[in-house]
């Protein structure tokens, strides 16, 4: 009986592994274009309806996080506003403003990579995705390829500091 609990569990996290390497994907294509690396996906019932990387220097958008990007997309694709059903795999747990959205959103289930202990309200600072007080809460599964996500963030502020021009303030 156990085993077989055990095995169940190892195979779902299989599957949020497989789809959260396609928000690293994303997140490696915010970091080529100077950004801070985060991706975000949307999976619909196997398939991805939407994805998005943080692009908030190209469009000079405080508000272009990879989630608020990828609910954009995956709300064209559906023709609807609201989500449900559908689950969210971002490689960073997500700010006030992207909890705020998933929840408005109306999402079934949250996964994230890393932990942000300085922004993150999905447990961290706060737990916005499951409020009660709220009239919509998600299931969230963290930590999932955590290490992957923070070295890519670390890897990127690493390259920044290392530029000529960001030299002196180190
Ligand atoms: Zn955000």
């Amino acid at each position: 009986m156990l085993k077989s609990a055990d095995m169940s569990l190892d195979s779902l996290l299989n599957t949020e592994k497989r789809w959260m390497k396609y928000a690293l994907k994303e997140a490696e294509r915010a970091a080529q274009a100077g950004e801070v690396p985060v991706g975000a996906v949307v999976v619909k019932e196997g398939v991805i309806i939407g994805r998005g990387h943080n692009q908030v220097e190209q469009l000079q958008d405080p508000t272009a996080h990879a989630e608020i990007l990828a609910i954009t997309a995956a709300c064209e694709t559906l023709g609807t506003k609201w989500l449900y059903g559908c689950t969210l795999y971002v490689t960073l747990e997500p700010c006030p403003m992207c909890s705020g959205a998933l929840v408005m959103a109306r999402l079934a289930r949250l996964v994230f990579g890393a932990f942000d202990e300085k922004a993150g309200c999905c447990g961290t600072l706060h737990n916005l995705v499951q409020d009660k007080r709220f009239n919509h809460r998600m299931e969230v599964v963290s930590g999932v390829e955590a290490d992957l996500s923070a070295k890519l963030l670390k890897t990127f502020f690493h390259q920044q500091r290392m530029r000529p021009e960001n030299a002196q303030n180190n």
